[in-house]
């Protein structure tokens, strides 16, 4: 026998946003039941030193989501572990299936299921996952302990992970596609004063070099995008940080979405095209990506869920 959930509001996602919209939704006496996904806190479980949530002026990741998730408990809202695989938003009470075999069923829904890391595409990269190549250094850079290592990318995430993987490796090369980063300039003068970083500028990586038996990484073949120019940086893990894409399997064809993919709301609203369905943080958000924005966004979408359900009350009172 399949289990049946019903609540007034489901949450998909438990990221800051998942677990703001929680709070709000709980306290407005909605009774959520929020589903944590495959990665419980989201994205930021995957980081140390957070120095830009309010209130803290520095906090790790996955302790902030730690407390975020016992507040929206202690509010009230219901917290499952699993994960959403399919979701009908064509009729009412939309519904959602989860792994578990749990059919949830809601009044109104709110999205924050955010982003995934983003991947070059590379054949080699693929063969070497696992083996040399990862998007995490908070969670396999501990395995390059002496080692030499490469971080592609500009924004935030790969200064964070070369600043990060220093702690480890001898030597950390960052390559980046133009010759200016795209981070703040914080993290920008931290990684020019690390003596173990180098950079490679006005460079792409078209292939991840290794060996077979055992399948490991020992290279990266760079390509100068001035010059044309080709050179091999030796290294024993790469960590890919070109950015992060939303995670929208579950909604494509089903809800609109903007020309890059991130999922559309009405302009300073959370409000998808579908009346009753809302989508907060890093799903939507094109812009800002940050976890007070993603908090910010799941606190307005609660708010309007809450306003929803009381109009949707009103109108089947007055019919009655
Ligand atoms: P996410 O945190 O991405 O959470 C998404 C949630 O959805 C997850 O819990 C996942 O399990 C769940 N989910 C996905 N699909 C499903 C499904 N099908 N069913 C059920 N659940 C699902 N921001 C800052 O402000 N400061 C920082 O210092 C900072 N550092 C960062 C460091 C790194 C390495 C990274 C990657 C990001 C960092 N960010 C930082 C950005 C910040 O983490 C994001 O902006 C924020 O986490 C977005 O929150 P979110 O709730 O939208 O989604
Ligand atoms: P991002 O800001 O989108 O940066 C991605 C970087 O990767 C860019 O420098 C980009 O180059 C490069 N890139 C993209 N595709 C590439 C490719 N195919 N080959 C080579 N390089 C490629 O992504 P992010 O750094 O993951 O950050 C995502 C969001 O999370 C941002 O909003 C960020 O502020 C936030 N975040 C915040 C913190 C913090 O506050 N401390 C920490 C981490 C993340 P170009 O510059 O040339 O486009």
């Amino acid at each position: 026998m399949t289990d049946k959930r019903h609540s007034k509001v489901l949450i998909i996602g438990s990221g800051p946003a998942g677990y703001t919209a929680a709070v709000y939704s709980a306290r407005a006496m909605l009774n959520p039941v929020l589903v944590q996904g495959i990665q419980p806190g989201g994205q930021l479980t995957i980081t140390t030193e957070v120095e830009n949530w309010p209130g803290d002026t520095e906090v790790q990741g996955p302790d902030l989501m730690v407390r975020m998730e016992a507040h929206a408990r202690a509010m009230g809202a219901e917290v499952i572990t699993d994960h959403i695989s399919s979701l009908d938003l064509s009729r009412r009470p939309f519904t959602a299936k989860g792994d578990s075999g749990t059919t949830y069923s809601a009044d109104a829904v709110i999205l924050a299921t955010g982003a995934q890391a983003k991947w070059l595409g590379l054949p080699s990269e693929e063969k070497f996952k696992g083996f040399g190549v990862s998007a995490c250094a908070t969670c396999d850079g501990f395995f390059y302990r002496g080692k030499e290592v490469v971080v592609i990318g500009g924004g935030n995430t790969a200064v964070e992970e070369a600043l990060f993987l220093t702690n480890f490796a001898s030597k950390v090369t960052m390559i980046h596609r133009r010759d200016e980063l795209r981070s703040e300039k914080i993290l920008q003068d931290r990684l020019f004063r690390n003596p173990k970083v180098e950079l490679l500028w006005n460079h792409t990586v078209e292939e991840i070099l290794g060996t077979e038996a055992p399948l490991g990484v020992t290279g990266v073949r760079a390509k100068n995008v001035k010059t044309g120019e080709v050179t091999v940086v030796p290294c024993d893990g790469f960590f890919v940080a070109i950015g992060h894409a939303p995670a929208v399997e579950l909604f494509a064809g089903k809800l609109k979405q903007k020309p890059n993919g991130y999922l559309w709301t009405e302009a300073d609203s959370t409000r998808t095209n579908i009346a009753g369905v809302f989508a907060a943080g890093d799903v939507t958000d094109d812009i800002y990506r940050q976890a007070v924005t993603a908090a910010g966004m799941g606190c307005m979408a609660a708010l309007e869920a809450e306003k929803y359900l009381a109009t949707v009350q009103a109108h089947r009172d007055a019919a009655e």
